[in-house]
């Protein structure tokens, strides 16, 4: 339990009280706390607080006095029993870590109460939020609440360092910026947690106690202009959404100028209010940005707006907790951790969910390249690809395999002279005649221009010479409609069937095509073998 509800304190107005004064203040006009933690938010007067701690057995016993928030800039300890002073200690965060009598990323000070009262009187200031969850605890309870804090905090940069790195892999090896910029707003989640957990005063500046001032409010800005940057990445909303893009380019611009002006003229206060009041702008930019994606159709856009209801809604009721706007809890303190974890499941969702949708675009357009636009038919990357299993089955089994290559006769002359549309209009007549008369396993597909092949297992050349009379004999006959128009049109076909002594099917290509070419020379309208 905290020890607000036991301590009685006042406000400090005016200049700094010398604890003589502050002892005679707190008898006239310190009152009793109503909250077990007692916050003052952004920029409060410095706050006197007095506890009574009576030591009820004979011997000595050491306490810890543990302040559960890392940013007080300065505190101030004096025990007294009996009306003196017994020790003072002065802590915060302005001190650098090392100084610290505890190795701990909350300021903790040991004191050995003796038997009886002792009177502690606490004065804290800072331009942070003035919160002060003020613990007692012995030297087993310190550890256990280290302990605890150690599986809670290894379990939540466990998982988001995890993921930071699959999506860092992720981005470097799909090359995909939308994974860097999950990764680069996870980095600044982290780094916003470890500043204001004090998780980071302890590893990463322990001896920069100027930057500790400023790396919570700065860094709770890079977070929310990382997210937004994420958001405007994953939603492709230069493209998709251009009003709501410019609203978040601006915003993060403006935050940017505000945040160095800030640091130029030294005015941590405004900053840390605008870093406050910049996550409710931020939240509202996510879910709006989400949900218009959404109703614009984007799938994907589903899980990113899941996500971020849950992060933004416990950033915000971390903030708002934080900054004094609500009253103090537990809850509300871990909200944004809570909502970051549940964000961070959503997001790989729906990372995971983009990236099969990207999967099957490639493979329609796969599938696209190997298919001729205007017949249906496969054209000629996709008959290589179907041809090379074929072939060397055939080959290996010594199979009967054929192949017919067809090529309208005088084709040019009926673009002349009916139009290139109506040369299309043949194209296609003749390639459902084509499909029609093959069989099932028979390969067909547009070679060229005005000219198509046929693969045929399981043929031999004499079946083969009959359907490429019967092809000759149909293609004769059709008429085909064009603007009032009759056009008929002749085809010629050369045949070739796979001998032992055929190496490759350029071989058996060539010899179709030297049999075409007979059939061309010799008149037109008929096949060659
Ligand atoms: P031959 O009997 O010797 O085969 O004479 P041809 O006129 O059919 O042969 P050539 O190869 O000289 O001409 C083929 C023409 O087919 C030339 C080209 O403009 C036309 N062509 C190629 N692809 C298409 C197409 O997709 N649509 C149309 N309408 N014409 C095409
Ligand atoms: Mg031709
Ligand atoms: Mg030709």
């Amino acid at each position: 339990m905290a020890l607000g509800i036991t301590a009685t304190y006042f406000k400090e107005e005016g200049s700094k009280l010398s604890l003589d004064v502050a002892v005679e203040e707190m008898k006239r006009r310190g009152h009793l706390s109503n909250n077990a933690i007692l916050s003052f938010g952004i920029n409060s007067a410095p706050i006197w607080l007095k506890l009574e701690v009576e030591n009820l057995g004979g011997d000595n016993i050491t306490r810890h006095l543990r302040f559960e928030t890392s940013w007080l800039d300065q505190i101030d300890l004096y025990f007294l029993v009996s009306n003196e002073l017994k020790r003072h200690v002065a802590a915060g965060d302005q001190q650098p870590y090392k100084q610290r009598e505890n190795d701990d990323r909350f300021v903790a000070v040991p004191y050995e109460y003796t038997s009886g009262i002792t009177d502690v009187y606490i004065r804290i200031e800072s331009e942070d939020p003035l919160i002060i969850p003020l613990y007692l605890y012995s030297n087993d309870e310190l550890v256990d609440a280290k302990v605890s804090d150690g599986y809670i905090y290894g379990l939540i940069y466990g998982f988001l360092l995890a993921l930071l790195a699959y999506n860092a892999l992720l981005a470097f090896s799909l090359k995909s910026r939308r994974y860097l910029f999950y990764a680069q707003y996870l980095c600044f989640f982290l780094l916003m947690n470890a500043s204001y957990t004090g998780h980071a005063y302890k590893w990463f500046w322990p001896e920069a106690p100027i930057w500790q001032q400023w790396s919570n409010p700065i860094l709770m800005l890079l977070y929310v202009i990382s997210g937004l940057l994420f958001a405007m990445r994953f939603l492709g909303s230069r493209i998709h959404l251009p009003k709501l893009h410019k609203v978040i380019t601006t915003y993060c611009s403006v935050l940017t100028l505000i945040a160095a002006g800030c640091v130029l003229l030294g005015s941590n206060v405004v900053l840390l209010y605008t870093a406050f009041i910049a996550i409710i702008p931020f939240s509202a930019l996510m879910i709006v940005s989400g949900a218009v994606a959404l109703l614009s159709g984007m799938k994907a856009a589903r899980y990113f707006l899941a996500a971020t209801i849950f992060a933004t809604l416990g950033a915000a009721y971390t903030s708002f907790t934080v900054s004094g706007v609500l009253v103090y809890s537990d809850l509300g303190f871990h909200a944004v951790e809570i909502g970051m974890l549940i964000e961070a499941v959503l997001f790989a969702l729906a990372l995971s969910h983009q990236f099969k949708i990207s999967q099957e675009d490639k493979m329609r357009a796969e599938k696209l390249a190997d298919i001729d636009q205007l017949t249906g038919l496969y054209n000629r990357r996709g008959f290589d690809k179907i041809l090379s299993p074929l072939f060397s089955t055939a080959q290996r089994n010594e199979r009967k395999l054929s192949l017919l290559l067809l090529d309208i006769d005088h084709f040019k002359m009926i673009n002349d002279q009916y139009g290139h549309l109506a040369g299309d209009k043949v194209i296609t007549h003749l390639s459902t005649l084509l499909l029609e008369e093959a069989r099932t396993g028979d390969v067909v597909a547009r070679w060229g221009g005005e000219e198509f092949i046929l693969l045929l297992p399981e043929t031999d050349s004499s079946e083969a010479l009959s359907l490429a009379e019967r092809l000759v004999r149909r293609a004769a006959d059709l008429t085909i409609l064009f603007e009032q128009q009759e056009i008929t049109c002749t085809v010629s076909i050369g045949v070739a069937s796979l001998m032992i002594d055929d190496k490759s099917f350029l071989q058996l290509l060539d010899k179709a095509d030297h049999a075409l070419y007979s059939a061309k020379e010799s008149g037109r309208n008929r096949v060659c073998v």
